[in-house]
């Protein structure tokens, strides 16, 4: 049982003296927390996301536009260009242009769209078809002059190759695309029960109210989705059951990753390794090591996985969790609890910095799930919210400043090691914040999230996604 020094939940809310409901954070868990197809969420699921709703509007072009429609071309930006062909945002946005969806499209057949030059795709609105294969992408590799770092402009042309209907989309991380035009924190209409965008005002929330951190992130879900608390359990519980399915798979598959580096997967070794040790001091560690390497084996082979908060970190907490139901034999409630708790963070970061490897380089995907984890680990474990807001901190502190630079543009090395190692320091934050005394803590969250969006800022764009620098130039080593 897991206590904590808070009442019943009260009726009558206090809302006095917090951020307005026009900036306030307004994501789901379930926007954060995502089933799709690996590798990466802002150059996978985000490009198909995109491409669908760009399908959707040709849908909705009047009869006689539709009738002119010829070709349909893809221009990738920034990132996109640049590491887009290791991570699959072509086949991507092949899949939304057929009408697929992250969350219910067939990984298999995804990864099999384009590998055969010759073989081209029928694209159909309004009564019209038109083919798209290799053809009708241009990636403009060395042009940064897009507005975001994961820009692309998906048109159609006519004959005489006139724009007849144009968007344009950013993928800003985590599998979230915003159109040009519009407000890159547009959130629903109806607004959350408490509104914030700070740990502090989230903190005054829980004071304000006698609630707990889980409380007010299910109140704020309610409102956001008007889903009812039990339906939002059971979400939460196939979320977390996706991820362990990930991890699952990933420990009993052996061979090697899609890609030119060949890489081996070492989850299933490591596992074996961990039950022959199993009364060695480290075996723990292996374990852990082996759950976060096996969901991301199975992110860089582009099997389903649960966005964690990107699909590049979607290691980290799989791991974690698989670790508290398997090792710690938490119930599902105190997983649920956690599972709330690592929102929180993952919500902050993406308000007040990115959770995007492009903008934040990789201090942005895994250190911002290492935080997340460390948060989770420290409320499942009945810490409190000092303690859960430390941890968090600690886990972002010592990932300030990581970069990205993925070896062939593959979501692989650094970063499948990358997620056990997230998910070990997440470990420690937890261990280091629930021996600490949070009155003494001398960086808040609030701070440290600033630290971050201020060293991305200032990190340079070879390091952000973009395969120019770093390891991602020790490939002829590899
Ligand atoms: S290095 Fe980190 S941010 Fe970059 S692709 Fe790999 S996991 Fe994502």
């Amino acid at each position: 049982m897991v206590r904590r020094n808070v009442g019943p939940a009260n009726t009558h809310f206090s809302k006095q003296h917090f951020t307005n409901h026009m900036t306030c954070i307004t994501t789901s868990v379930f926007d954060l927390f995502k089933i799709g197809p690996g590798p990466s969420s802002s150059h996978t699921i985000g490009p198909m996301k995109a491409a669908f709703d760009f399908l959707r509007q040709l849908q909705q072009l009047p009869a006689e536009v539709a009738a002119r429609g010829q070709r349909i071309e893809i221009h990738l930006h920034g990132s996109l260009s640049a590491t887009g062909k290791g991570h699959g945002t072509d086949r991507a946005i092949v899949g939304g242009l057929l009408g697929w969806q992250p969350d219910s499209c067939d990984p298999k057949a995804l990864l099999g769209l384009l590998k055969d030059p010759l073989v081209s795709y029928s694209v159909d609105f309004q009564g019209k078809t038109t083919a798209i294969n290799a053809q009708n992408f241009v990636f403009h590799r060395g042009r940064y002059d897009s507005p975001h770092a994961n820009t692309m402009v998906l048109n159609l042309l006519d004959a005489e190759g006139q724009v007849l209907l144009e968007h344009e989309y950013y993928s800003v991380g985590g599998g979230f695309i915003y159109r040009k035009g519009e407000r890159s924190d547009a959130g629903p209409e109806c607004q959350p029960t408490f509104p914030y965008t700070t740990m502090n005002e989230l903190k005054a929330h829980l004071l304000a109210n006698n609630l707990t951190l889980a409380q007010v992130l299910m109140a704020n879900e309610i409102a956001l989705t008007g889903r009812s608390e039990k339906e939002i359990e059971a979400r939460l519980d196939l979320i977390i059951n996706a991820m362990h399915q990930a991890v699952r798979r990933g420990l009993r598959t052996r061979g090697v990753l899609p890609g030119s580096i060949r890489l081996q997967r070492k989850a299933p070794i490591l596992f074996q390794q961990a039950k022959s040790l199993v009364q060695a001091s480290d075996s723990f560690l292996i374990f852990l090591n082996a759950y976060c390497l096996a969901a991301s084996e199975e992110n860089a082979a582009g099997s389903i996985v649960v966005t964690a908060p990107t699909s590049g970190a979607s290691g980290v907490i799989p791991g974690l969790t698989f670790l508290m139901k398997h090792h710690f034999h938490y119930a599902p409630r105190r997983m649920r609890e956690g599972l709330l708790a690592a929102a929180a963070v993952g919500f902050l970061v993406k308000h007040n910095a990115s959770i995007s490897g492009a903008e934040m380089g990789c201090m942005g995907e895994i250190g911002t799930a290492s935080a997340m984890g460390a948060a989770m680990l420290s409320y499942a474990a009945g810490g409190s919210i000092g303690q859960v807001e430390a941890a968090a901190e600690i886990g972002i502190e010592h990932h300030l400043g990581m970069t990205c630079d993925p070896i062939g543009g593959y979501v692989q090395i650094p970063c499948i090691e990358r997620n056990a190692m997230g998910a070990v320091k997440a470990y420690n934050a937890y261990l280091l914040a629930m021996s600490g005394n949070p009155a003494m803590q001398k960086i808040s969250l609030d701070n440290v999230i600033k630290v971050m969006k201020a060293t991305g800022r200032d990190m340079s764009r070879k390091y952000k996604e973009t395969s120019e620098a770093g390891l991602a130039l020790s490939a002829t080593e590899c």
